[in-house]
């Protein structure tokens, strides 16, 4: 199997290249050139395996050019019981029986949210990707966070020989637990900086290092290559695949579901990488009926799926779901590219569009195939926080903000569809991360006022009889060891002294 640009200019490339090189060198996105299946029976006999073993079996599936024991050498340090803290790694739990109401579990990694699932994966991938492609050069992995990437980032790569990594925050546009996480980081490959300035500039910076042709030979001769570790690589995605099979087998092998029973999954989305995971996973062969997108006040993939229209011309939203703050969702050009037939000219010109009139509008084919697979509805946070309340007093269970969003939605689906069909809300992240918000929206404002985060997880672990997750137990008591702040516009120069060292 190969790998083509979505902007279709591009030479095949291997998957180990197209992981190495993260975006294509016409711009586009790496796809694979052909549809993989899994047959019913195949499906049937993946029932009740470990995590573990369905990932090395999907892994294998798109990464032709990795042996098996290359693969098992990435999968099984990824998914180790010191790294996920439920045994299952991505637990399904039932809600409401009756309904069919289920949600899978993403938030058991060492940092809480999803994005573990693939920033666990990645960094052994693209140092596997690095050998096999002959490149001597160390890696230099630039990260520009909002909040959860940069932390699952930097326990990714943490003393992973061959890389480092530099990840740049706004210093004052995270939550107090997002900056400590990162700012207590352990590990002789990273480098994390504060950046003065908003999530913008941050990421503007990075692009914009990224693009620096003087620096990128100066690094090039000190032995040095960039790469992304954000979800634009391939590399990233392809873990994700795994979760909905894995969600899906556990209810067949627990004798929830019968075999070829369609269900939906519905999903929080910001960029629109997770879903398109689930979308990869349903083209293979599991059987998915829809793809419920949910959206927060940022709602332009909301109003896409209805209307064919994208417009990114509108205000942005600072919502409590943080990490779904979003108006560029990048990976939707893999959709589109998979739903127009594989038309590398007819994405490029609607990304151009949307780079020069921030708006473009797919035709009415791709529109009718779109709605055949998704339906979409967004939350405001006031619904955010009754979705919180709501499925707390119902089913005693404790969702984060982002999940909350999803929780929102599928009600929404119900309501609008009649659709009765089994589903599985994604959760995203653990209700601790956001705790702010998760007990205000439980316990009211009063039981917020005038305390910490590091308190509400106390009062949190309290309430509910939960363990506080490994990952944020006595951050506030680790030493702080990054405290550089930098203004927008040294990045680059900051980026160069760390890297001539
Ligand atoms: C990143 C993130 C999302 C959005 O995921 P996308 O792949 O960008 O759609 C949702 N919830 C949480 C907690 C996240 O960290």
């Amino acid at each position: 199997m190969f790998y083509e640009s979505t902007r279709g200019k591009a030479a095949p490339a291997t998957s180990a290249e197209a992981i190495k090189m993260g975006i294509a060198p016409d711009g586009g996105l790496f796809v694979p050139d052909r549809p993989v299946k899994i047959s019913r029976e195949q499906l049937a006999e993946m029932a009740g395996r470990s995590y573990r073993h369905l990932a090395r079996d999907i892994l294998q599936l798109y990464l032709t050019d990795f042996s098996a024991e290359e693969i098992v050498t990435c999968v099984t340090p990824a998914y180790g019981a010191d790294r996920f803290a439920d045994p299952a790694v991505a637990p399904v739990r039932p809600l409401d029986r009756g309904r069919g109401l289920h949600v899978l579990e993403l938030f058991h990694g060492p940092t809480c949210a999803f994005k573990d699932f693939a920033l666990q994966i990645l960094p052994h991938l693209l140092t596997r990707a690095m050998v096999k492609t002959g490149e001597n050069k160390e890696i230099a992995i630039l990260v520009a966070t909002s909040g959860d990437t940069g932390k699952a980032a930097l326990e990714g790569f943490k003393d992973v020989p061959g890389t480092r990594i530099i990840v740049f925050y706004p210093a004052e546009g995270v939550s107090e637990i997002q900056k400590l996480q990162m700012v207590t980081q352990e590990g002789g490959n990273v480098h994390v900086i504060g950046v003065r300035g908003n999530f913008d500039h941050a990421q503007n910076g990075v692009k914009e290092i990224f693009g620096n042709r003087a620096l990128n030979e100066e690094i090039g001769r000190a032995g040095c290559r960039f790469s992304s570790a954000n979800s634009i690589n391939w590399g990233r995605l392809l873990p994700q695949i795994v979760y909905y099979f894995f969600a899906y087998l556990d209810l067949l092998a627990k004798g929830e579901l019968a075999a070829g029973e369609e269900i939906n999954f519905v999903v929080p989305t910001g960029n629109f990488g997770n879903i398109l995971a689930a979308f990869y996973a349903r083209r293979m062969g599991l059987p998915v009926h829809r793809l419920v997108l949910a959206a927060n006040r940022n709602n332009v993939l909301t109003d896409f799926i209805r209307t064919g229209i994208y417009d990114r011309n509108r205000p942005f939203y600072k919502t409590i779901s943080p990490s779904m703050d979003i108006l560029i969702s990048s990976n939707l050009e893999r959709l589109l590219f998979e739903l127009t037939g594989r038309d590398g000219t007819k994405i490029t010109a609607w990304m151009e569009e949307l780079k020069a009139k921030g708006r473009y509008r797919v035709d009415a084919a791709t529109h009718a195939k779109i709605r055949e697979i998704f339906w979409s509805d967004a939350a405001g946070d006031t619904e955010t926080m009754a979705a919180v309340r709501h499925t707390y007093q119902q089913y005693g269970y404790l969702i984060d903000p982002h999940t909350a969003v999803g929780m929102h939605v599928y009600e929404r689906y119900r309501e609008a569809t009649g659709d009765r069909r089994k589903t599985i809300v994604a959760s995203t992240a653990s209700p601790f991360k956001f705790n702010q918000s998760v007990v205000q929206a439980v316990w009211g404002p009063e039981a917020v006022r005038g305390k910490s985060e590091f308190a509400l997880l106390e009062f949190l672990a309290q309430k509910t009889g939960l363990s506080i997750p490994p990952g944020l137990r006595d951050l506030n008591k680790k030493p702080v060891r990054h405290t550089l702040a930098v203004e927008p516009a040294d990045m680059a120069g900051t980026v160069r002294k760390i890297l001539s060292r």
